[in-house]
């Protein structure tokens, strides 16, 4: 079998000579397999210098990218620090909050809680160790904002704390006598003992006698809830008024009762109007205290500034 042989004419411009190549088959194939593996070749190694333009882009970016996070991180901790400050007046203001409440000071102890390390381990720690310097900044900074959140937690706890006892005192104070029910003046003391005008036998007196114009408003002295309104042998109409914690105070003689039992009542309500019913020699409020099931003089409960609310 003969070879295939291939002739290449060589024919140039102008004068000169056309020269003809003759060549075989098999020099066309190594020619043209030389070629494809050069072309190859240039490939591939333009392939790789490409990839290698772009990793190195790509490495810069994630640089680029690394050190604005790290730059943020930093900038996180300063404000922090802010932070921390702003949560430190609070825990001055807190304290004093406390006192005023009639609290004690926040034990120390629960304060500490507030600050030192993080409370259990958290799996981020190792992997941002890892990274170096920049991973302890981000350590630190998450250490700082477990802190602050601890002791903001505390406050709230404690705020809400004093909030509740600055409630209840002032709720003791609105419950609690602090004027004179009539406007009038004392003609008769509170007494252990004293000769009754009327029955001109010794009794105790247990409580005053304020002489007023008949009709004239009785006012409750403190908040209260009308647990008794009645006719009462000697007493004439009279109502009881409970304050809680023991004190009840009860007002006599009156020509008129304005309040029906059950009804709330808080300091400078028109319970009653002034009188003389009952065993009384003329208009006047007989106005008693009772602490804890014991009659006190009420002018004990007559502050000279009431408390006006
Ligand atoms: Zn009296």
């Amino acid at each position: 079998k003969t070879e295939r042989r291939w002739t290449v004419m060589v024919v140039p411009h102008g004068s000169g000579a056309s020269r003809a190549v003759e060549v075989s088959q098999t020099v066309v194939k190594a020619l043209v397999g030389i070629g494809s593996v050069v072309s190859l070749a240039f490939l591939v190694l333009g392939a790789a210098a490409i990839s290698r333009g772009v990793n190195i882009t790509r490495s810069r970016a994630l640089e680029n990218e690394n050190r604005v996070l790290a730059d943020e991180v930093q900038r996180m901790r300063e404000r922090l620090v802010g932070l921390t400050d702003t949560l430190n007046k609070f825990s001055e203001r807190e304290q004093e909050l406390r006192l005023l409440a009639g609290l004690t000071p926040t034990d120390t102890g629960v304060q500490r809680a507030g600050i030192g390390g993080p409370a259990g381990a958290w799996s981020e720690r190792d992997s941002l160790a890892a990274i170096g310097p920049k991973g302890q900044e981000a350590i630190a900074a998450r250490v700082d904002v477990d802190a602050l959140s601890r002791r903001a937690d505390i406050l709230v706890r404690s705020l809400n704390e004093a909030y509740g006892s600055l409630a209840k005192q002032r709720e003791r104070l609105a419950a609690t006598p602090s004027i004179m029910p009539t406007a009038g003046w004392i003609s008769s003391a509170f007494a252990r003992e004293r000769i009754h005008p009327i029955l001109h036998l010794a009794r105790p007196h247990e409580g005053i006698d304020v002489t007023a114009k008949m009709g004239a408003a009785i006012e409750a002295p403190a908040a209260g809830v009308v647990t008794d309104v009645k006719w009462e042998e000697g007493y004439g109409n009279m109502l009881t008024i409970d304050h809680g914690g023991g004190l009840v105070t009860r007002y006599a003689h009156c020509s008129q009762i304005l309040v029906s039992r059950g009804k709330r009542v808080k300091r400078g309500d028109v319970i009653a109007k002034v009188g003389s019913t009952g065993l009384s020699t003329g208009p006047h409020l007989h106005y008693e205290v009772w602490v804890n099931g014991h009659a006190v003089d009420p002018v004990k409960y007559v502050l000279p500034d009431a408390i006006v609310d």
